[in-house]
């Protein structure tokens, strides 16, 4: 699969987010998780955070990361990524 390159943390801020939305590449976990990114500076992308989390439920490497709107977890939870509501499992980069 060809890895796309995403906006910078910075083009990011400028938008009004400030919080990812990371998900598991393994479609048969598809754990997700809200994150902080203000551990990051502005010039990250998006695509370069990918690689670096590992998913606490199934062990996975590499996740997709996209900026978390104010109802980005909703809307993610509506295309069937988030399984595991409720448990204080997550994915760390
Ligand atoms: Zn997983």
């Amino acid at each position: 699969m060809q890895r796309e390159q995403k906006i910078t943390l910075r083009e990011m801020r400028e938008s009004g987010s400030t919080r990812l939305l990371v998900y598991c590449r393994d479609y048969k976990c598809a754990h997700s998780v809200v994150v902080d990114a203000s551990r990051w500076s502005d010039d990250v992308r998006l695509s370069d955070l990918e690689p670096r989390f590992t998913c606490q439920v199934c062990g996975h490497r590499g996740a997709d990361v996209v900026r978390a709107l104010a109802h980005g977890h909703r809307l993610a939870r509506a295309i069937g990524c988030v399984k595991l509501r409720g448990t204080k499992r997550g994915l760390t980069a």
